[in-house]
């Protein structure tokens, strides 16, 4: 152990920020921004991990549809962006750093960027650019990051910085960090351990059992903006193929969500941004055991009836002479899904078009437009882009992320029980939650010196 880092250890710190993740290291400068000592702890080789995966690697970190955020009351606009036990959770830390402040945030720190279909991303394309922006301005305020620390626990305690500036007449209290090679001191702890999607990254779920041990409630973990799972044969057969389609979330036969957008087939089940948007609630409904179903339109810039018009005048018009139904359905869909869905409607692919009898088109229409799919189950974490679920949000002050339970502990980010949508959501909480955990938790531990 090198003497340096075991004068870090015996130093009281102000804030001590657990994970070096998005909500982390933007905890960590605002605190830092604020006049406080701020310590780092990342328990994996190095900080940042999962920020460099986002957007493809291209870092899609907030959307334009959150300006509306800033001037609004209104509490259900929330469940659109962000599910959780309480959405409007996040309204508060949103309109105090709202996306204007993000935007200045980078720009100040030299990210140029560019929007893209209401997304915004770093103009070079590459997600590094955020990361390196950050961590410049983590070593220009003098913020220590150490890595590869292993957490054994959080405690609170007395008496943590006696002999650091603490006049003694104010209550010294704070948090003892215990870990695999030292122990540290800090006024204020910031925990932003992320969720437990992409071990690899770092966010393993570890984090959330010092939170249980401390005395926080977690919400069920479970997988979001993630594939969705079934068992029917059909999908083996279309495994591969993209579609425009609209998709329909029902729980317990109510709906309860619709988007739009280009499916993926897999052989497993359904993938693609649509769904993902409609997995966060079809996951925590999967894990009380509800039935849930999505039911796929295949061609949803047509009405049933219209749709079932374009048919009968497909298999009527002069080119359809002497065509199957196959060949009838060429041109509308993609060739292997089109004999997927006849073999679902019962209809031989080979039956010449002007032996199909109305039954027989009823039925391919209602499948068409209303193909039902049971979902058992959806992809591990490792597919889940972040986690449902986390700390409890009745027990955390909306406005400054503290904890009710233990005053000078905040939480920030995907630990949370807080998920948005795809598109920038998830990193625009990172960056909101985080940055209003770093600068209130800045502020009581200097209401402590
Ligand atoms: C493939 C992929 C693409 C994504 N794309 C986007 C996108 O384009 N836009 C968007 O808004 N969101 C995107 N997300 C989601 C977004 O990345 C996360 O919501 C966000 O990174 C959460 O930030 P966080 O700081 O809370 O957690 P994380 O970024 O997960 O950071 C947590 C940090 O804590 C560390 N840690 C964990 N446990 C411990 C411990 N016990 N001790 C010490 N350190 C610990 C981890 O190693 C990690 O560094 C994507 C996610 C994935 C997986």
């Amino acid at each position: 152990m090198s003497k340096n880092m075991d004068s870090q250890r015996k130093k009281c710190w102000d804030v001590i920020v657990v994970g070096a993740g998005a909500a982390g290291l933007m905890a960590a400068i605002q605190a830092a921004r604020e006049g406080a000592k701020v310590l780092v702890l990342e328990h994996i080789e190095r900080p940042g991990k999962k920020l460099l995966m986002t957007g493809n690697g291209k870092c899609n970190f907030t959307n334009e549809v959150l300006f509306h955020f800033t001037n609004s009351q209104d509490e259900t606009a929330c469940e659109q962006y962000y599910h959780g036990t309480c959405p409007a959770f996040v309204l508060p830390a949103i309109k105090k750093f709202d996306i204007n402040s993000t935007l200045n945030f980078f720009d100040e720190l030299g990210v140029l960027f560019v929007k893209r279909r209401g997304g915004y991303y770093p103009r070079c394309g590459q997600a590094s650019a955020i990361l390196s922006a950050m961590l410049m301005e983590c070593g220009r305020l003098g913020i220590s990051i150490e890595c590869e620390i292993g957490i054994r626990s959080i405690q609170k305690a007395e008496n943590i910085c006696k002999n650091e500036g603490n006049s003694g007449t104010k209550k010294d209290t704070g948090f003892v960090i215990e870990t695999k090679t030292g122990t540290y001191n800090t006024r204020c702890c910031v925990l932003a351990t992320g969720g437990k999607s992409f071990k690899k990254s770092g966010s393993d779920g570890s984090g959330f059992l010092y939170v249980e041990r401390i005395g926080h409630k977690i919400q069920d973990l479970v997988p979001a903006l993630v594939p969705l799972q079934s068992d029917l044969a059909f999908f083996k057969k279309v495994a591969g193929i993209r579609a425009e389609i609209s998709a329909k979330l029902y729980i317990e036969n109510t709906r309860y969500g619709i988007e739009s957008g280009e499916l993926q087939l897999t052989d497993y089940g359904i993938s693609g941004i649509c769904i993902f948007q409609l997995s966060s609630l079809a996951s925590r409904a999967l894990s009380r055991k509800k039935k849930v179903k999505v039911e796929i339109d295949f061609l949803p810039e047509y009405t049933d009836e219209q749709f079932l018009v374009l048919l009968l005048e497909r298999v009527h018009r002069v080119y359809a002479n002497n065509k199957t139904m196959e060949q009838i359905l060429v041109g509308l869909f993609a060739e292997k899904l089109g004999v997927a869905l006849l073999e679902e409607a019962g209809i031989a692919k080979d039956l010449m078009s002007f032996e199909l009898s109305k039954k027989q088109v009823n039925r391919l229409v209602q499948l068409c437009k209303h193909f039902e799919v049971p979902i058992t189950a959806t992809r591990s974490f490792e597919q889940a882009q972040v986690t449902a679920g986390g700390v409890d949000t009745s027990e955390v002050f909306s406005e400054t992320m503290e904890s009710k339970l233990i005053p000078g502990l905040y939480f920030a980010g995907e630990m949370l029980d807080v998920d948005g949508i795809c598109g920038g959501f998830n990193l625009q909480w990172a960056w909101s939650s985080g940055a209003v955990a770093g600068q209130h938790a800045a502020a009581t531990a200097k209401s402590q010196v």
